[in-house]
């Protein structure tokens, strides 16, 4: 049976797809419906219809699943953050876990039972509903204007570019939200302009804050259209009143970007108060991050994560490690501590500066760190024993998986933000037996969003 546009049904919700939609089958056809969840009873409109598939939204909740609940948010419905928070926690864990299980075996094709697959750690949280709230260590909130010419800081609508306002994200630490005010505040008194993206006009793009959880450092970014930013010594005042009493206001910096492009970060960076990074700890290791550098968001989680890749590295003190993708040496100083030799590769010069730093602050003088891209760097290295790689969405270069199976060390350890483009690769590694997949833990990083991250090691 077919469907047409605006045509209206009703069905139940069976599972949840790839970005946290629900889909439901009426009569052979597939319907994907944004906010449904699985046991939910609905009367949907067709929004768009294809020959076996379409997407509807709802129109009626019929019937709630057991598994929903209301979402901790005033602007959940129209953010594009957030996409799970309608559900409860723990069927949102399950989700993430079904998810990295279902890609490892469908996409990378290895059999159930043929690895050892543990249950999602997720986070404990005291909240009544028990989801995870105040989470995040960085934000990047675009400015702009509304309808009223009013200075508005918020999210992206999901798949657009405007701006839906938000001064209090409840998964961001809560000083975010003083921090936007105290910019808006600035801008409106000295008439500041926002950054207009139609017509490439007006100055402060994005504004990026980060909180070291464990020092309470705070570091903003402005990202500018502009090379300078007028009356910077009168921003400096509100933002410290905004931060100072809870944390300490480290650094202040601005970014230039002057490119009519999507990408938020340009590559001039200039401080105008304090020093270029922040200090945060995890674990007894400290790091200088700066505000071009990758740094795990969540910070609880990130412990947990890195105890888990440390232990399949299981070093004894003898091996030599490559720490692929590494940032700013965040695991490579664990790694480190436990080996004999770690070359750590990273393409953001900014954060390799970092990783050399960090290295120093903590004494540790058996970590080299070269800026480039991986799948052009690793090749020249010594020879390791251990791999681990840590890479963005789209997952290894294809040029890394040959020089890893080149290379062949013992052991591989695999730290991925995207389920698909890890069991593309972890297929590519077992393929005729190179590698076999001994153990996969996922780890819930990214509480009410539909991302997960999962950690795994191989053996040759
Ligand atoms: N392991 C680090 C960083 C992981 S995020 C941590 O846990 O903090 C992935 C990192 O890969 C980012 O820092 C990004 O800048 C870097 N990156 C992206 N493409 C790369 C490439 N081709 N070669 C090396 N690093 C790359």
């Amino acid at each position: 049976m077919s469907f047409n546009k605006n045509d209206e049904v009703c069905l139940t919700i069976e599972n949840f797809g790839n970005e946290g939609e629900g889909i439901g089958r009426i009569d052979g056809y597939t319907l994907f419906v944004k906010g449904a969840v699985p046991g939910d009873k609905i009367k949907a409109r067709i929004l768009k219809a294809n020959k076996n598939y379409g997407f509807a939204k709802i129109e009626e909740l019929l019937e709630a699943s057991p598994d929903r609940e209301n979402p901790p948010c005033p602007v959940y419905d129209k953010c594009g953050g957030c996409s799970l928070m309608h559900v409860k926690y723990a069927r949102e864990l399950k989700y993430k876990e079904d998810k990295v299980r279902d890609c490892i075996e469908r996409i990378g094709g290895f059999e159930r039972g043929s690895f050892i697959f543990n249950q999602i750690v997720g986070m404990e949280n005291a909240s009544p509903s028990n989801r995870p709230l105040r989470y995040r260590n960085k934000a990047q909130f675009p400015v702009g204007l509304n309808n009223d010419g009013k200075i508005i800081t918020g999210f992206y609508a999901s798949r657009s570019h405007r701006i839906t306002p938000i001064t209090d994200c409840p998964i961001e630490a809560s000083v975010t939200g003083d921090i936007l005010r105290a910019v808006k505040k600035y801008m409106a008194e000295n008439n500041i302009l926002a950054y207009d993206e139609v017509n490439h006009k007006g100055l402060i793009r994005h504004i990026m804050t980060r909180l070291g959880f464990a020092t309470g450092e705070v570091g903003i970014c402005l990202v500018i259209n502009g090379d300078k930013l007028p009356f910077a010594d009168k921003l400096i005042p509100l933002l410290k009143e905004a931060v100072d009493g809870k944390y300490n206001l480290t650094s202040v910096c601005v970014n230039i970007n002057k490119e009519k492009t999507n990408v938020i970060m340009g590559k001039k960076l200039s401080v105008i108060y304090g020093r270029s990074y922040i200090t945060d700890k995890i674990g007894d290791i400290a790091f200088h991050i700066s505000p071009m550098s990758f740094y795990q968001v969540n910070h609880t989680q990130t412990e947990k994560l890195y105890a888990k890749a440390l232990e399949y590295a299981a070093l004894t003190g003898n091996e030599t490690v490559w720490d692929l993708y590494c940032g700013i040496g965040t695991i490579s100083l664990f790694l480190a501590k436990k080996a004999a030799k770690v070359y750590g590769v990273e393409i953001v010069p900014e954060a390799i500066e970092n990783a050399k730093e960090n290295a120093k602050l903590n004494n540790i003088v058996n970590a080299e760190f070269t800026a480039g891209a991986a799948e052009a760097v690793a090749i020249h290295l010594p020879k390791p024993d251990v791999i681990v790689v840590d890479p963005p969405r789209k997952g290894c270069d294809g040029k890394l998986i040959e020089t890893i199976l080149k290379y062949k060390p013992n052991r591989l350890v695999y730290v991925s933000c995207d389920p698909a483009t890890l069991a593309r690769d972890l297929k590519l590694l077992a393929a005729d037996g190179a590698y076999k997949l001994i153990e996969v833990t996922p780890v819930d990083q990214f509480s009410g969003s539909f991302h997960v991250e999962t950690v795994c090691m191989m053996l040759r």
